[in-house]
């Protein structure tokens, strides 16, 4: 299945280049086929799950169990997996598609994210032959489930630092592995899991341990605030012996796959958001709808419109991003494919390519979902604190989005610190471009896409990159923030500066699907003429306060009040008629009882 090569493109070349509307692509963009996977888990969720939630909310893991064997034996675990291991082989796309789909199903989304993600994907991308035809056909099929055991007591962020020890038996033939991990998803329900540990102390390596290796075991389930249908355990390692051929990639390179795998797990979060985002704006319009106070639907009143425009833009947005960078990803992979490049390290390079995109994926949609479902419980009144209505459930199952697959604290310090490296490392030529925007009044950041339709969204975006490089040559400038030559002692700087990033992805991104729309002339165009201009509205606002604590926090006396000035010379953001536009877009999504944009629908 094909999503064309149309998105081909570089790492964070967003920032310094624009691209035409028809060089992205949007979820519009997703074939019948992609569409037919939808529609398969949508009817899979129907059927099995949403009858089953409150069962499954009160953790009973064989009916967990039961569940995903179920999801497997309907292919929904095959997707990425190659056909000689029992799977189908198809693009990436196909596998976002059905993660969005899964994002309504809280607990039960993070046990099938795993099955599919952070369980399958080391022995997809690092595993041997043998690893993978013993293991995948079975993880394909549900028949196995699987964990994955990073997180230790005394490492979470800093999960290289692992204590769990492996040491070669005298005979060569087995590890021992002795440790404990933390917090481990589907923990009390696996059959496979793959442990991190250190070898000989220090040489951090992947294993695969089967559940019923002697030494090993789980331990009570953690009593959660959301996501309360997954299984989250602690795993005890004492004197466990693995086969030599359990290691999974090679000895001491153990971060490659922690990392790598980390960038993909860090898109499909964000895409999973997409479909909780969409959940909660369908349950806050079903109770604005039939809930009247002052005599008035509760949609009538503008100050609740406001809340659903805004749900619907950041909804909107994050739905821009994970597929503009999922098309980014997958165009490059096929390109690879073409030119005989079918490897799996091939793939992976794309992967760590995009990493930035990846991490502002699961930055912004975590925050975008945390929004969205604090609004859709507000929408309810006190109704949204009682746990009978749904709306609460996906209100405490948001919350985890922003903790795992790296905080979004990490994830930040990590946007700007590879861009960096790259910058340095020259793979990115962006302080080429900063040059030529300062020398010919910034054409290198003016949007060329930039017609009469969203020409202000167009010019906003402009001044966006504009306000990037203002701010990101001020910091590396000797007299503010000291030259930023240890980076972890600016880390408010790293992190301000990836809201700006993120920012200017999420703007650009939501502008130019803005524009698809409208260049190919649908019903819908001024729909999305209106959630662009609202978008812009709103990143507006985060890039003035972003921009204005950089430059508070990181000038020197001396050049602080001329910085101010030039932020907020570049910042004169067009004009956005909120109250008009935010109304429209509510009684929009009023009127279809729904997020208002569904490609899936
Ligand atoms: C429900 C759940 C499921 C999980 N599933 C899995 C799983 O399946 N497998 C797995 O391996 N792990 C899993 N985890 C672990 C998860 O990845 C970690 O909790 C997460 O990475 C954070 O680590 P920590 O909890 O130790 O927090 P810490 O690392 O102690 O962080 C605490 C705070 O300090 C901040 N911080 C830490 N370091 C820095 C720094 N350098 N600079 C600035 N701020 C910093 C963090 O952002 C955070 O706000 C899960 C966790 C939960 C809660």
């Amino acid at each position: 299945m094909s999503t064309d090569t149309k998105s081909k493109s570089q790492g964070y070349s967003f920032l310094i280049t624009t691209a035409a509307p028809d060089e992205i692509f949007t979820p519009e963009d997703t074939s019948d086929e992609h569409r037919q996977f939808a529609q398969s888990a949508d009817e899979f969720i129907d059927q099995e799950i949403l009858p089953e939630l409150h069962a499954l909310e009160k953790l009973d893991r064989t009916l967990l169990r039961s569940k995903l064997q179920k999801a497997g034996e309907n292919g929904l675990f095959t997707i990425e997996i190659p056909e000689e291991y029992g799977g189908l082989g198809l693009d990436l796309m196909s596998q976002l598609v059905v993660s969005e789909r899964f994002g309504a199903c809280g607990g039960f989304s993070v046990a099938y994210g795993v099955q599919t993600g952070i369980a399958s994907e080391p022995i997809l991308f690092f595993g041997t032959d043998e690893q993978k035809e013993k293991y995948l056909p079975k993880l394909a099929t549900g028949e196995w489930i699987g964990a994955y055991g990073l997180a230790e007591p005394g490492s979470g962020s800093d999960a290289l630092s692992a204590r769990t020890t492996a040491t070669l038996s005298e005979d060569g033939t087995h590890y021992v592995l002795n440790g404990s991990k933390s917090f481990i998803s589907n923990g009390g329900i696996a059959d496979l899991y793959t442990i991190f540990a250190q070898v000989d102390g220090k040489q951090f390596t992947a294993f695969l341990v089967e559940k019923d290796t002697p030494g090993f075991s789980c331990g009570t389930e953690e009593d959660k605030m959301g996501i309360k249908s997954s299984s989250t355990t602690t795993l005890s390692l004492e004197d466990v012996k693995v086969p030599a051929a359990n290691v999974v990639g090679e000895i001491g390179k153990g971060h490659k796959i922690a990392l790598n795998i980390l960038n993909l797990g860090r898109l499909k979060l964000g895409i999973g958001a997409v479909g909780a985002m969409k959940l909660a704006i369908k349950q806050a319009l079903a109770y604005g709808i039939q809930r009247k106070q002052f005599s008035t639907r509760l949609v009538d009143f503008p100050l609740l419109q406001q809340k659903i425009a805004a749900m619907l833009a950041a909804t909107y947005t994050s739905e821009a991003i994970g597929y503009r960078a999922g098309g980014q990803i997958n165009a490059n992979i096929e390109e690879a494919s073409e030119s005989g490049e079918t490897s799996f390290a091939q793939q992976l390079a794309v992967l760590e390519e995009f990493s930035g995109e990846c991490a502002i994926n699961k930055v912004y949609d975590s925050e975008a979902l945390d929004m969205v479902v604090d609004e859709a419980l507000q929408m309810h009144g006190g109704y949204g604190f009682i746990e009978e209505y749904d709306v609460a459930r996906g209100y405490r199952d948001a919350r985890i989005s922003r903790i795992y697959e790296g905080t979004n604290e990490i994830n930040r310090l990590f946007i700007t610190g590879n861009l960096f490296k790259r910058v340095m490392t020259g793979r990115l030529p962006l302080t080429a471009e900063i040059q030529k925007a300062l020398t010919d009044g910034g054409s290198a950041t003016s949007n060329g896409a930039g017609g009469a339709a969203l020409a202000d969204v167009a010019e906003a975006l402009a001044s966006a990159k504009r306000l990037f490089m203002f701010v990101s040559t001020m910091l590396s400038r000797s007299g503010d923030a000291a030259g930023m030559t240890n980076l972890n002692e600016h880390q408010e700087a790293l992190a301000w500066l990836a809201d700006v990033i993120i920012e200017i992805y999420a703007l650009e991104s939501t502008y130019l699907r803005a524009m698809r729309r409208i260049e190919a002339g649908d019903d819908e165009a001024s729909l999305h003429e209106d959630v662009a201009r609202y978008q812009m509205a709103i990143s507006a606002g985060r890039l003035d306060r972003a921009a204005r604590a950089l430059v508070d926090g990181f000038s020197s006396v001396d050049s602080w009040a001329a910085n101010l000035q030039t932020i907020r010379q570049i910042g004169t953001w067009p004009r956005v008629n909120q109250v008009e536009i935010g109304r429209r877009l509510a009684l929009a999504a009023v009127d279809v009882e729904r997020y208002p944009f569904e490609v899936f629908a």
